[in-house]
This record gives C-alpha cells, structure tokens and sequence, in this order.
C-alpha cells in the first residue's frame, strides 16, 4: 500500500480534461472560457475552435480556494494512521477551503461531519459519481464521524425541463440503493430525499434554516453566482438556500442535538467534484451572518466523459456515461470507442508513442486503478510507444468491469428496508462536543 512518502513532492497534477476538436463548434466562434457551474462544465474553446483542457490550477484562482499539497497530506496521514487514498495521491482530489481548521479542530477532539449530495436526474448512477462518493466514504472511515447525504430531487425537477417530479422521486430512490452500496455506515450515515423531508416534523429545523439562509441571499447575488437570468423560474433562485441548509448541524437536531450553543458550532466538511463550488462559496458567505460555522470544503476533478470532450461524465448525457448498472459487455463497447490518445497507426504509435494526457481510457485508470506502480508502468509504455491504444483500452476495461462487478454484488444485497434504515430521521453515533474548557 503507498504512503505519502511514496508521493512525489507536489501530488499528482490533475489530468487535463482532453484537448480535441469540437467539430460542432463553428469556425467564427471566437475564444470561450472555461465555464465551471453545477449545470455546465466545459474547458473552453481556443482560437482554433478546439475545446481545451479544463485548467484545474486557473479554476482554483478564479474560485479562491486552495491547493492541496504534500504536507496537507502528510497531516491527514499523521492524523488517521491511515495512508492517503489513490485520488488525493494523485492530485485528483486537488483543492480545499479550510480543511486546515477542520484537522486543526479534529486534532482537539472536536468532532465534524461529513455532508455530499446527488441530484437524482437517471435511475443509476454512473462511475464518475462514484468518485465523490468512494472519497466520502474513505474520509468516514479514515474520521470515523457522522455523514449527511442529500438527494436533491427537487432541483433536478426545477432545472430540467424534461423530468417529471414522479421520476425525479423514483430516481432518488434508486439512488439511495447505489449509494449505499458504496459501503457507508449505517450507525454513521442518515439519507435524505429533499421532497420527502423538507417543511415539517423532522426537517422542521432544516425548513427554518432554509428560510434564515433565504433571507440573506439576494437576486443579484444568485444571478452573480450561478449565472442565472430573469428567465429561470423562481424556484431555481432559491434553491441554492436549500442546498446550504445541510451545511449546518442546526438543520438536524434529531441527530447532533438542540442545543444552539453547541450544536451550532459543529464544523461541516463537504467532499464534492468543484462544479459545486459555487453553492458554498454563498453558504460561507452567508453563515457568520446567520452565528453559524463556515463549511469547510474538499474538492475532487471530474471524470471524464466517455467522448473524450472536455467536459465530465454526466448522466444527463447517456452517450458520455459508463453506469454502474453497466453489463461487462457493456462497459467493453464503451470503452473500446472511448476517445485515444494513440496514434492513427501502429507505427506511428511505435514511433511518438500516446498521449497519456488525453487518453480517455488511461485517465480511468488513473481514477480506478489502486496500484501505482502498475499505472506508472502504463504510462511509461504507452507514452514510449511499447503500447497501442487497444491495449490501454483492454487494460481500463479490465478495471472498470472489475469495479463495477464488485459495486454490482454489494448493491444486490441492498435492500429496500435497509434503505428505509438509512433514511429514517435517527440518532447518528457521533462524538460529542467538548465543553469549552476543554478547546
Ligand atoms: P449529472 O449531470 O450526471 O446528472 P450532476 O453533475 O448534476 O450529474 P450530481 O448528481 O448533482 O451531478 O452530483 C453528485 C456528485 O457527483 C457531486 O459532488 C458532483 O460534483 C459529482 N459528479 C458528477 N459528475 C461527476 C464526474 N463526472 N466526475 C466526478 N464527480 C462528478
């Protein structure tokens, strides 16, 4: 198993989201920019009309947060006598917003909880998914503290012109069984459909704070934020009140208590891809306002999708997505049209060998494959041109069949009255908080 000493002195760079050409994009259109938002992810456009790699180290300028480096490593390695996990040594798991106070106050024994989320918008979730959510699960285990999962099934309603609320309620609750089939606690995990538990009995705190956090949050500012315009229903500008409100223990007495002076001091770390970025940035914004703590962020890059653009994997776009429903066939026709970094011929592979960069099937890996020798040596042969794309292809197949056949065993024996266990309003174990003589 490797260690941070294994890593080298800056982890991993993240991989560049591809670089090929849009043919779609007319020759007229000028340079666009990245666009990073929870509704679009895209690299950009060059003056060539070529869709560029997504710029992870810009995205942390733009965006404000922090990079991830070796010491912040070497500190969670102290920390949890755990070695980091593949994503965080390889620079996949990349930027941060005070997850420094979150291990300066887990160091004093003051304990916080996870939060992550899915916006239910198909019945099975795809393997980029997975990414956020096999990185919660090693931060739960690796912390041992509570985690809070949302399932926004009313903001895939109001953003998406084509679901029904009945999908988007049936699609969280297919969803819950995937997710859990990623191998949460259930002593330490509490599941939640927005539709089902907003506004009344045990979500009545959640509701309040939603209005508290409304209250704060100006038109402008949502239209500065997400980009929206007076076309967007009204609905979709308060939403991002309701994604905030999990942030805080307040929102869930039934779990971390009610009493507000300690309860509102419990510290949030929020594990998420960066498209969701923007959501916090107003939360942190807005909660010392509101006598609450900042919620603390770890951000992780996209998977790419299947195409090779430079955007992620989406299940919104079925064509970009390998889904954990996938058969082993399946995942083989996927991968072999996925896009290459290799050469056009065999020679010319031997020659300038692939470009490991752009590689679709050689970014999987990079997400999937634990070990990093074996992923090192991949790299080295492909780039020298001792490998054609097929292989690397046979190669990521391998992989994601066997990922996906092990999530497939855990999630048959998920059943429907252990998701109810995991989504009924309960005590979560949790540790509590010192007394302020103790901090
Ligand atoms: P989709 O477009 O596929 O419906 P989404 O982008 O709306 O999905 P959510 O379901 O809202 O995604 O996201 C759940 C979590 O998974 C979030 O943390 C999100 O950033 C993350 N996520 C979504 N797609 C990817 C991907 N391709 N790679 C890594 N993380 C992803």
């Amino acid at each position: 198993m490797a260690t941070v000493s294994d890593v080298p002195d800056e982890p991993g760079q993240p991989p560049a989201l591809t670089a090929f050409s849009l043919a779609e994009i007319s020759q007229e259109s000028k340079i666009k920019e990245q666009i990073i938002t929870p509704f679009d992810v895209s690299g950009g456009v060059d003056e060539h009309g070529k869709a560029v790699a997504i710029d992870y180290d810009k995205l942390i300028d733009h965006f404000g947060s922090q990079r991830i480096d070796k010491s912040m490593l070497e500190r969670f390695e102290r920390l949890t006598g755990k070695p980091p996990h593949r994503l965080l040594r390889r620079g996949l798991v990349f930027s941060h917003r005070d997850l420094n106070l979150i291990l300066d106050k887990y160091e004093k024994g003051i304990p916080f909880f996870l939060y992550t989320g899915r916006g239910p918008s198909s019945g099975s979730m795809h393997v980029g998914h997975s990414v956020p959510f096999e990185f919660t699960k090693y931060l739960q285990d690796a912390f041992n503290v509570p985690l809070i999962i949302m399932l926004t099934d009313d903001e895939k309603f109001l953003h998406s012109p084509k679901l029904s609320l009945k999908d988007c309620r049936k699609f969280a609750l297919e969803n819950a069984l995937d997710i859990i089939a990623i191998g949460f606690d259930p002593a330490k995990t509490f599941i939640f459909a927005d539709t089902d538990f907003i506004y009344g009995g045990h979500g009545a705190a959640f509701g309040q704070n939603i209005l508290e956090i409304g209250k704060k949050t100006t038109n402008n500012q949502i239209k500065g934020t997400f980009g929206f315009n007076d076309t967007n229903n009204i609905l979709e500008f308060a939403f991002p009140a309701t994604q905030s409100a999990t942030s805080f223990a307040t929102s869930f007495p039934f779990i971390f208590g009610s009493n507000p002076k300690t309860v509102s001091k419990i510290p949030c770390l929020i594990p998420c891809a960066i498209d969701q970025d923007p959501y916090f940035r107003q939360c942190r914004d807005n909660a010392p306002r509101l006598g609450l703590v900042k919620p603390a962020l770890i951000h992780t890059v996209f998977l790419p999708s299947l195409r090779g653009s430079e955007s992620k994997m989406s299940a919104s776009d079925t064509e970009s997505s390998i889904y954990l429903s996938d058969t082993d066939n399946q995942i083989k026709k996927k991968v072999g049209k996925a896009f290459s970094g290799g050469q056009d011929t065999r020679e010319l592979q031997e020659q300038i060998g692939g470009r490991t960069a752009v590689d679709v099937p050689f970014q999987y890996l990079t997400f999937f494959l634990e070990s990093d020798k074996e992923l090192g040596s991949l790299r080295e042969r492909y780039e020298k041109g001792l490998m054609q794309s097929g292989e690397m292809k046979a190669a990521a197949t391998k992989e994601l069949q066997t990922y996906v056949a092990a999530f497939r065993e855990r999630r048959k024996a998920v059943t429907p009255e252990i998701r109810e266990e995991f989504m009924r309003p309960r005590q979560l174990i949790f540790r509590s908080m010192p007394s302020e003589k103790e901090q």
